[in-house]
C-alpha cells in the first residue's frame, strides 16, 4: 500500500475530488487502492465524492471524551479499567510516558467540535474514580484534554462495529472507506489496514 496526500483545492470544502466526474483516474492508475480514513471527516469526504450512492454516506454522531490528570505521585503502576459504560470504556486509568495518571474518557454526546475540558465535570470524575480508588485525594484532578469519537450510532442505540466500505458497498473500484473508527481503532489499526487491503 502507498500513502499519499491529496492537495487541497480552492473549492468550498478544500477538497480536490469534489465535482470530479467519477473517481479520479490518477488514483486508479497502477492498481492503487485509495483509503479514506478521515475520522470525523470521513462522511463529509464521502459526501463530496462524485459517483458515490447517497446510501453509501453514513450519518455520523460525535461523542466527546474528556480526560482529567491527577496531580501528585502516581498511585498505580498499571492501567485500571472499570466495567464499560454505554458509548465508552468507562473512566479508566492510563499512565502517560512520565508515569503520570490520567483518567477518562467520559461520554458526552455533542454536535460541537469544542475540545475544551469542562472543569465542572471534576466531581463526576471523582465519583467514578472513587469506585475503584477510594483513596483519590479530593481536589487532585485537573482538566487535561478531550477527543471526539466518530460514531455510527446515536446515544440511545447499541454500539456499532467499525465500517469498512469497498467496491461491493459503493461500486467504486479501488476505493476503501473507513467509518466509525473509534476506540479501539488505534489498537486495531494493523488489522484495519489489513482488512481494508485484503477486501
Ligand atoms: C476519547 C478517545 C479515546 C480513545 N481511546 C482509545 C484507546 O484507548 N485505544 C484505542 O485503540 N483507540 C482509542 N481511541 C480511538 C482512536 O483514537 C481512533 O480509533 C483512531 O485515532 C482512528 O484513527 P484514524 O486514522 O481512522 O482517524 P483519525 O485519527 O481521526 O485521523 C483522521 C485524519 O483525517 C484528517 N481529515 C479529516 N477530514 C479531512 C478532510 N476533509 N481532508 C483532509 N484530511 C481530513 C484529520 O485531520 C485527521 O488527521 C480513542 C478515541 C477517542 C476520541
Amino acid at each position: 500500500m502507498r500513502a499519499f496526500t491529496i492537495p487541497k483545492a480552492a473549492g468550498k470544502d478544500g477538497f480536490a475530488w469534489r465535482g470530479a466526474s467519477g473517481f479520479p483516474p490518477f488514483l486508479r492508475r497502477g492498481g492503487y487502492r485509495s483509503a479514506s480514513a478521515a475520522g470525523q471527516g470521513a462522511a463529509r469526504i464521502a459526501a463530496g465524492l462524485a459517483g458515490l450512492p447517497a446510501g453509501a454516506v453514513p450519518r455520523m454522531h460525535l461523542a466527546k471524551g474528556s480526560y482529567f490528570a491527577c496531580t501528585g505521585r502516581a498511585a498505580f503502576d498499571r492501567l485500571i479499567y472499570p466495567v464499560p459504560e454505554p458509548g465508552g470504556l468507562g473512566i479508566h486509568l492510563t499512565l502517560d510516558l512520565q508515569g503520570g495518571m490520567r483518567f477518562g474518557p467520559d461520554v458526552e454526546w455533542t454536535d460541537s467540535p469544542d475540545l475544551r475540558v469542562d472543569p465542572a465535570k471534576a466531581p463526576a470524575f471523582e465519583a467514578a474514580i472513587s469506585r475503584y480508588w477510594p483513596g483519590l485525594p479530593r481536589g487532585a484532578l485537573v482538566p487535561a484534554f478531550a477527543g471526539l469519537r466518530p460514531k455510527l450510532v446515536g446515544a440511545a442505540e447499541p454500539n456499532a462495529d467499525f465500517r469498512i466500505d469497498t467496491q461491493a458497498d459503493h461500486g467504486i473500484e479501488g476505493l476503501v472507506q473507513l467509518f466509525g473508527i473509534e476506540s479501539p481503532g488505534l489498537t486495531a489499526s494493523l488489522a484495519l489496514a489489513e482488512g481494508g487491503a485484503m477486501r
